[in-house]
């Protein structure tokens, strides 16, 4: 039997409702698959400020990278705004991935069949979409250094080394490999020296896996294509800050917030997120929609356990729950209006069912 350490961070706001709902299709799922769960649950950011003083207590950490994986809500509200760096919630997410050392953030976006009609997008342009973002997630401008600021001068550095840009490349490649065998890698190499070494180095990663057909972008003219020509794409290779813009981009293709779920990856560790935040204007009114996190327990089985087939039995399960009809508020006006709990049902029933 397979086991899995698991340490569970609901956070605030609508995390402490969508979460319970992907722990419980965890749970079925886990039974399912014969999977052996030992879960701990924790407070994070704001919840944990207001318990213990700060957002990621050491122990919480440690328990962390004890972990296979870490499961998280999201973190903030208005309550922390203003507050000193030392008190924002958000610092717990940022000392996570460095700490647990992750380097690679991934990002799925699906256009769903059933939900063709809630993208401002015209159906047509997003039949079919099903795109995986690589996005690097612990260099480049967001935290080389130098960083200097006065009142007349503001310098931000972009910076990348050839190993960071082989240990995601090849992380891309082998997920192109096991998908639809395209990869699309995106630089200003026309300007930018970074961009140039990137380029530099995802062709030379690309030797090894001469099977997956490579393309190269600038990201002005992908960041166009990726709305005129999204079907297009497979997976998706970006630095950290074209990542940033891109993966929030794209994220109009699939309809809703409510629908994007993450993982980042690195050295053997993994936090799955949704890629939402914490929705103060619906939270405590059971009507978040809880696909983002449960579609990180697909996440999960997949790249932490390897189990591609309980993958797509949650993936299978989501789509069967929007076929039939259920939408959240974010999703409406079509479909039956249904709560969390009743979104989280109909998965669970559609898992069982194993459609
Ligand atoms: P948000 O993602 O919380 O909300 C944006 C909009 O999307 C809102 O209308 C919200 O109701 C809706 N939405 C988000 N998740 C939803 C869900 N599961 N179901 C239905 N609708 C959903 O972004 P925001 O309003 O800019 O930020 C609110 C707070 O969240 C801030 O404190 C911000 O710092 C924090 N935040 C945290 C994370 C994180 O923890 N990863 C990410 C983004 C924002």
């Amino acid at each position: 039997m397979i086991e899995l350490k698991l340490l569970v961070l609901p956070g605030d706001g609508v995390g402490v409702e969508v979460i319970p709902a992907a722990v419980d299709v965890l749970e079925a799922c886990a039974k399912k698959y014969s999977v052996s769960l030992q879960i701990h649950q924790d407070l994070v950011g704001g919840a944990s400020i207001r318990a213990h003083g700060v957002s990621l207590p050491d122990s919480v950490l440690e328990r962390a990278k004890g972990s296979d994986a870490v499961l998280l809500g999201c973190v903030g509200g208005a309550e922390w705004e203003g507050e000193p760096p030392s008190r924002r919630p958000e610092r717990a997410l940022l000392a996570l991935r460095k700490e647990l050392g992750l380097f690679a953030n991934l990002r799925p976006v699906y256009a769903w069949p059933a939900l063709e009609d809630s993208s401002p997008l015209k159906p047509s342009v997003i039949k079919g979409v099903d795109i995986l973002f690589f996005r690097e997630l612990t260099g480049g401008i967001y935290f080389a250094q130098p960083k200097e600021r006065n009142n007349d001068r503001a310098v931000d550095t972009e910076l990348y080394t050839r190993g960071e840009i082989e240990r995601i490349a090849r992380l891309a490649f082998q997920a192109a490999r096991r998908r639809r065998g395209k990869l699309t890698s995106v630089d200003k190499s026309n300007i930018l020296e970074t961009s140039k070494l990137w380029r530099d180095v995802v062709t030379d990663v690309h030797k090894q896996y001469a099977d997956v057909a490579l393309d190269h972008r600038l990201v002005d003219s992908f960041a166009m294509q990726l709305m005129t020509t999204p079907a297009s794409f497979d997976v998706v290779l970006t630095n950290n800050m074209f990542g940033d813009i891109l993966t929030d981009e794209a994220a109009v293709i699939a309809g809703s917030l409510g629908m994007l779920p993450s993982a980042s990856l690195g050295n053997g560790r993994a936090l799955y997120e949704p890629v939402h935040g914490t929705a103060p204007d619906i939270t405590g009114r059971g009507i978040a929609n809880p696909i983002a996190s449960i579609a990180c327990i697909g996440m999960l089985f997949e790249h932490t356990l390897n189990l591609p087939a309980a993958a797509a039995n949650v993936q299978q399960a989501i789509g069967s729950a929007l076929r039939a009809g259920y939408r959240t508020a974010d999703l409406q006006p079509t479909g039956k209006p249904a709560s969390t709990q009743e979104m989280t049902d109909a998965i669970l029933k559609a898992l069982q069912a194993g459609r």
